[in-house]
């Protein structure tokens, strides 16, 4: 099956939302400012994503085969351990919004244009899921990430890719030889159908991280992934 591209995706910015996340006072001396900035990046925005059907065609205790690419992590494995089909994805705020972005030079315009490029990722992602959702009926899902955890290599990027295609050609996101992407206001990872919901954050020990979804279970690994633990 072909990956779905989805590169038409509606967005509007939440103008007293981003206010509130740059601290910014209503009728204050910033306030037009960021509007102005906000409008212009909607204008300009063009968020996209796209995504396949994957089906889990072996596995073993620390790996999955998915459309002929081995993924090796014992998180991803034992997460998958009931699941038959995932779905690979790449999002991304869009090469056009990057574009207007890089021409700001002061630190508080970047600042307001990588909260502007967040709220544009945020909007792929949820039509991405929303897609998912209507068109595959998976029930509840969970995702995970290529290197936002330690059991999950950054380096898995690249089959991860190839699994989609060319998203360079379909939706703009370069992988680079480092393994991040650019725009690097991209997401990739896997969607999974799971009845206990999942969070690399449950997994990541990291101190006052602002894009925390889920408190750090510092059991959750030897109680759940740990191999001696499960018998
Ligand atoms: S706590 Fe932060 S760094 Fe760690 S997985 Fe969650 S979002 Fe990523």
């Amino acid at each position: 099956m072909d990956a779905t591209i989805l590169d038409e995706v509606a967005w509007q910015i939440d103008l007293p939302q981003l206010k509130q996340q740059l601290g910014i006072k209503e009728g204050g001396s910033y306030a037009a400012e960021t509007e102005g900035m906000a409008a212009r990046a909607e204008a300009i925005g063009r968020p996209k994503a796209m995504y396949k059907a994957g089906l889990i065609e072996s596995r073993g205790e620390d790996h999955v085969v998915i459309e002929g690419r081995t993924f090796k992590s014992r998180v991803l494995a034992v997460n998958l351990e009931k699941v038959h089909r995932v779905f690979p994805f790449v999002a991304t705020c869009g090469v056009e919004i990057e574009e207007w972005s890089s021409a700001f030079t002061s630190v508080l315009e970047k600042f307001w244009a990588d909260a502007i490029k967040g709220l544009a990722l945020g909007a792929s992602i949820f039509a991405l899921l929303e897609h998912i959702k209507e068109q595959h009926h998976p029930g509840d899902v969970s995702m995970m990430n290529p290197g936002s955890i330690e059991s999950w290599s950054l380096s898995e990027q690249r089959a991860l890719f190839s699994i989609l295609g060319a998203p360079e050609d379909s939706i703009g996101v370069e992988l680079m030889e480092s393994c991040f992407m650019k725009p690097s206001m991209s997401v990739s990872g896997m969607w999974f159908p799971t009845e206990h919901h999942f969070e690399n954050c449950m997994l990541c020990p990291m101190e006052n991280c602002p894009g925390r979804r889920a408190p750090y279970d510092k059991e959750l690994y030897d109680r759940k992934y740990k191999k001696d633990s499960r018998g």
